[in-house]
């Protein structure tokens, strides 16, 4: 079979916050399709980024008192210890905030306004006259114009279910400044994608066999062929100023592109970054019709990356090509509940590996899991630890470790020729038609089959009775080499999933690299094998509670544990104030530590706080902040703490201090 070139992504997450175990799904799934391919020795080109643009990162970085650029470095930096602790391969890791996504979203942007599809018109758009910026549907409450509920988001009443649009609610307000939002008039840009010919050529590019799952080109379609209010719209592609994003190009006033224009677009940008890197013609590479484009993504957003990307692609032209396949999954659940962002999500990634369990174990599981369709998955302890144990260690690890010890004693680790093979070999086509369809779950499902053969040849062969028999030691080498083979051929199929495990599992078999071709091979007689490591261990119980009993642990993924419920007394009882930070210095001797003097309205006090990480003291002076004001004074080797100021944290290094919006003064509770 001619060799493929794949150009494979993962959505890029967006760059305000950590992974959670819904990014590392994707990851591992992708991951394993990626390592099937190279095994198969097709050239793969396998790109992530982080999405670092938008009003959502530009708030946060405000709120913690960084620019944004520094905002998304810190996050960028993060991303290593996940990328490398579940062992995946990705080629590039970039960000759509770099030069390259700057060059290749205005060159998209302008080749379709050249085509004719792009225009401007006025839209009307509540306005925060305080912070002079324009409020998305999120950024504004008020009161249903229904039912009169407080607090209502600008789209939708949560008490009555009534939808409206912001402008209907009654006494607006922006969450940003509390201020009473005014309506002003701008120019936008827009996508014409509602126009005939886009229309036609998504249709098109939807309904080609194959390309999409049955259940994306469905949903899709809805959204195309909707008619009345649901007609397919025009798609509003600018924003105005302050906006962290990439200028819209060869206009005279400063607007920028609407970041999920840019966002895949970040797509090209690592690739183009990568082949700089490596001396590759992007370009050349990009275009080429052999080059197979293909995305990994979540359910949540197969309207953009069914509708907006193909179409800005298409009418872009050269050297831009639509994507051969979106390949979409589901979202994952821990024991059925779904994850949530304002909840946790269930499990840190990072609490999992520092507690010591094995990247290669989940990476299984979530394999044993996943299909070709568009199903949640459900992460569940004690399946976990049933299936890791009895699959990886019961079945697979086993056979290795009962038949390596003679040969290596007995033997000075030589095989002799396996005649046996169990029709092992056959099963490789089929075998690798599972891995790329994504089938990974029915994929496993037959290599512990063939576990399973293999455990009950050796039971029936009994190498350790055959060890006592005086006269049976030709036969003793034959059954363990036999073992020995299947394990060698299990270790092939089993390599995209376990990369590590294969990688140690090859160093004891001798052998190089092994790539799928070689299940039409067997050792040969003669060969030596090294000495046998083991190579997994159990999941332990105790592991699993850790992983969940995350509040235990300090500093660590604190927003995971959703704790007891308390009544409304046992809330009063904390005197939560608005402190004003009067002035924030450095402890000698404390690398985490910043003392704090705070207005308290009524007098000042002085909080030691561990903060240092995350502010240079002269940022703070003049900043709001929450106070526990009635919690007992402590006493720390830096002096005495007169309450703690709150601040979050998420399960990387990253620490935002809480403030309150514009307004408040110092000593009003907070209730
Ligand atoms: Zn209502």
């Amino acid at each position: 079979m001619a060799s493929r070139r794949l150009f494979v992504t993962t959505a890029l997450p967006y760059a305000n916050a950590p992974f959670h175990i819904g990014h590392m799904m994707e990851y591992i799934q992708a991951d394993i399709w990626v390592r099937f391919q190279r095994m198969q020795g097709h050239e793969v080109h396998f790109m992530g980024a982080d999405d670092a643009h938008g009003a959502p990162i530009m708030l946060a970085a405000e709120s913690a008192g960084k620019s944004p650029e520094l905002f998304v470095a810190e996050i960028a930096r993060g991303r290593r210890q996940y990328l490398e602790g579940f062992h995946l391969g990705f080629d590039n890791w970039h960000s759509t905030h770099s030069a390259e996504n700057t060059e290749l979203s205005q060159d998209i942007y302008r080749k379709l306004k050249a085509a004719g599809l792009v225009y401007t018109k006025p839209v009307e758009q509540f306005y925060d006259p305080v912070k002079g910026i324009f409020l998305a549907d999120r950024y504004i409450k008020g009161e249903c114009p229904n039912c009169g509920a407080k607090d209502q988001y600008g789209d939708a009443c949560e008490n009555c279910g009534t939808v409206y649009t912001a402008t209907e609610l009654r006494n607006p307000y922006s969450t940003l400044s509390g201020a009473a939002p005014v309506l002003k008039s701008s120019e936008h840009h827009f996508f014409r994608l509602s126009d005939p010919k886009c229309r036609a050529f998504l249709k098109q590019w939807l309904e080609a066999p194959g390309r999409l799952q049955p259940q994306v080109v469905n949903k899709a379609k809805e959204w195309l062929e909707g008619t009345g209010e649901r007609a397919l719209a025009d798609w509003d592609i600018s924003r105005d100023p302050p906006y962290f994003g990439i200028r819209i190009p060869d206009i005279k006033e400063e607007k920028y592109l609407y970041v999920w224009l840019d966002a895949p677009v970040g797509y090209l940008a690592s690739f183009k970054n990568y082949c700089a890197k490596k001396g590759l013609d992007f370009e050349k590479l990009l275009q080429d019709p052999k080059t197979e484009q293909i995305h990994f993504i979540g359910k949540d957003i197969i309207y953009f990356h069914t509708l907006f990307w193909p179409a800005m692609l298409k009418y872009a032209g050269k050297p831009y090509k639509v994507p051969d396949h979106v390949y979409v999954h589901g979202f994952i659940t821990v024991s059925g509940d779904k994850m949530s962002k304002s909840r946790g999500t269930g499990i840190s990634p990072l609490r999992y590996l520092e507690i010591g369990m094995n990247p290669e174990w989940l990476r299984y599981y979530i394999a044993a899991k996943l299909n070709a369709n568009v199903e949640d998955l459900d992460f569940n302890p004690d399946d976990f630890m049933a299936r890791v144990n009895s699959d990886l260690v019961g079945k697979y690890v086993n056979i290795a470790s009962r038949c390596a010890v003679f040969i290596n004693r007995k033997f000075g680790g030589r095989l002799v020729a396996a005649r046996r093979d169990f029709a092992f070999s056959a099963k490789a086509g089929e075998i690798a038609a599972l891995y790329e369809q994504r089938e990974f779950g029915k994929a496993l499902r037959e290599i512990m089959a063939l576990a399973d053969a293999a455990n009950q040849f050796v039971d029936e062969q009994k190498p350790w009775e055959l060890s006592k028999q005086p006269g049976a030691e030709h036969k003793l080498q034959q059954v363990c080499s036999v073992a020995i083979n299947l394990f060698r051929l299990l270790t092939i199929y089993l390599k995209p999933v376990l990369p590590q495990t294969a990688a140690e599992a090859e160093r004891f078999l001798n052998v190089a690299p092994l790539q799928w071709s070689d299940a039409g091979t067997l050792l040969p007689a003669g060969h030596r094998i090294s000495e046998y490591r083991h190579l997994l261990n159990r999941v332990d119980e105790k592991q699993l509670d850790q992983l969940f009993d995350v509040a235990s642990v300090p500093g660590v993924a604190k927003e995971q544990a959703v704790s007891d419920t308390i009544s409304i007394d046992d809330f009063n009882k904390l005197d939560l104030r608005v402190a004003k930070i009067a002035r924030a210095e450095a402890l000698e001797g404390a690398d985490k530590l910043l003392k704090l003097t705070l207005d308290m309205g009524d007098g000042t006090r002085t909080v030691i706080a561990g903060i240092k990480s995350a502010y240079a003291p002269e940022k703070l002076e003049g900043r709001l902040t929450v106070v526990v004001a009635n919690l007992a004074p402590r006493k720390m080797k830096f002096g005495v703490s007169e309450g703690m100021v709150l601040a979050a944290s998420g399960d990387g290094p990253e620490i935002f201090l809480v403030s309150p919006d514009a307004g408040a003064q110092p000593g009003m509770r907070v209730k």
